[in-house]
C-alpha cells in the first residue's frame, strides 16, 4: 500500500497570479457567525456539481486542488470528485 500524501496548501501557488499561500479553501453553506473568513473564503450556499473548492485572496482565481496537485490529469471535474 502506497499513501501519497497530500502537499499543504500554502505550498501551493496560485495558477493565475503565481503567488503562494494566497490560496483559501472555498466553504460551501450559510457561513455561521463564527466563520473563519482569514482561512476560508466562502462559496454560498448553493451547491452545485463541479464547483470550484479553492479560491486565490490576491487576484480572485477560482478552481479546483485537485488539478494543482495533478497538472496533468486532463479529465473533467465531473469526471473524478464522487462527492457529486
Ligand atoms: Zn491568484
Amino acid at each position: 500500500m502506497t499513501t501519497k500524501r497530500r502537499p499543504a496548501l500554502r505550498t501551493l501557488a496560485c495558477p493565475q497570479c503565481l503567488q503562494k499561500a494566497v490560496l483559501q479553501r472555498i466553504l460551501y453553506g450559510m457561513p455561521g457567525p463564527d466563520f473563519d473568513y482569514k482561512r476560508y473564503a466562502s462559496g454560498g450556499c448553493v451547491v452545485y456539481p463541479g464547483q470550484p473548492d479553492l479560491a486565490c485572496k490576491e487576484c480572485g482565481w477560482t478552481g479546483h486542488r485537485y488539478f494543482l496537485e495533478n497538472p496533468d490529469d486532463i479529465r473533467d471535474i465531473l469526471d473524478i470528485d464522487p462527492r457529486f
